[in-house]
């Protein structure tokens, strides 16, 4: 049985099921030094509701992809269609969850993950509503009238996901939020996470450095390239749903697909720690 197909073996998925799509995409900055490309002809379509984690050497453009999506920066090259349609017409559509929880630290925890409700229109009761069942889901019904300086960190990154979920986005990008909690409270996320994308049937693209979670998580890993990224292999991960992550260790497809990730990573981290050496 092959667990590992490549970019280029892979069939595209049908063009229905398609919620996501790269084409050819470049990214490159202006700086005083001259131009740096970060990300290079990157193509990949993802589909409705499929959880894609993203792993790759640092300053490789996993950050700069996410930026791109959320409209934070403009591709210089290529494109990104969500449903067909460039997706700077259909940001409202996309949650952002940064490794920093940026919960507004002068708004109680409820008036933080109703804000994109309010900036919606949304009428209060019914925010109010909304808020109070994504807090509970994630247990932190009773702590809504806290400031975040009153939460632990894992409590922030939990109200954090849940205000990017609260306006139903189609989508939910997440750069490495869990890189701050211990590994408890990590777990802990994780499988809260894993149970909200169950119920919920959102499209989730999370950037992770941690190759087991990249493998928890995802139906699919990609391992970006050295700068300028690009998407070097998409694995699928063939471990059943819903899983056990706390032992996903024990599942027998797991072993060989860590071996392979890190050792399409290993060849990345070299090329990049080769580059900054001017070698
Ligand atoms: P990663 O998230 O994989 O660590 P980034 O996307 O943050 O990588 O960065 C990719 C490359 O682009 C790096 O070389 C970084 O220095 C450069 N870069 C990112 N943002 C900017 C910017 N605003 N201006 C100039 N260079 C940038």
């Amino acid at each position: 049985m092959s667990l590992v197909l490549s970019m280029d073996s892979k069939p595209e998925p049908d063009p229905a099921q398609v919620l996501l799509e790269f084409r050819n995409l470049s990214k490159s900055y202006e700086t005083r030094g001259g131009a740096v490309l970060a990300v290079s002809n990157l193509n990949l379509q993802v589909r409705d509701g499929e959880f894609l984690t993203i792993v790759g050497p640092s300053g490789c453009g996993k950050s700069t992809l996410l930026n791109m999506l959320a409209g934070l920066e403009k591709p210089s090259e290529g494109e990104i269609l969500l449903r067909g349609r460039p997706v700077a017409e259909a940001q409202r559509e996309i949650g952002y969850v940064m490794q920093n929880d940026n919960l507004y630290p002068w708004r109680t925890l409820i008036q933080n993950v109703m804000f994109p409700l309010e900036i919606r229109g949304m009428p209060a009761r019914e925010r109010k509503a909304i808020a109070e069942e994504y807090l509970a889901r994630v247990q932190l019904d009773g702590f809504e009238d806290k400031y975040p300086y009153e939460l632990s960190g894992g409590m922030r990154q939990r109200g954090n996901i849940v205000r990017a979920l609260s306006f139903s986005p189609s989508l939910l990008i997440m750069d490495e939020p869990f890189g701050p909690l211990d590994a408890q409270t990590r777990l802990l996320l994780q499988m809260q996470l894993l149970e909200l994308w169950r119920e919920e049937k959102k499209t989730v693209i999370f950037i992770t450095h941690d190759l087991p979670e990249a493998i928890a998580l995802g139906d699919r890993v990609m391992v970006m390239s050295a700068r300028p990224g690009r998407a070097k292999c998409v694995l699928d991960v063939d471990i059943s749903r819903p899983r056990d992550i706390a032992h996903i260790h024990e599942e027998s497809n797991y072993r060989d697909l860590l071996t392979r990730l890190g050792d399409e990573l290993a060849e990345e981290i070299k090329i990049t720690v080769a580059s900054k050496r001017g070698g």
